[in-house]
């Protein structure tokens, strides 16, 4: 009998390309395809962020 490696399919958050990795722990860019869209999907989780922390700030203020 084989020893069958799983594999992990996902389309890309960001690009929606296809993602393929056997192993999800050792591949630091899953669920993205790359790196650049890894950072593209952080860039947009931290504005977010931001904005929520700006208006907490001017409503502390007020
Ligand atoms: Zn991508």
């Amino acid at each position: 009998m084989k020893n069958k490696t799983r594999i992990y399919r996902t389309a890309c958050p960001v690009c929606k390309a296809k993602v393929e990795t056997c192993d999800i722990a050792a591949d630091k860019n899953f669920p993205f395809c790359s790196r650049r869209c890894k950072f593209v999907d952080l860039g947009r989780w931290f504005k977010g962020e931001h904005r929520i922390m700006e208006s907490l700030e001017k409503g502390e203020q007020e």
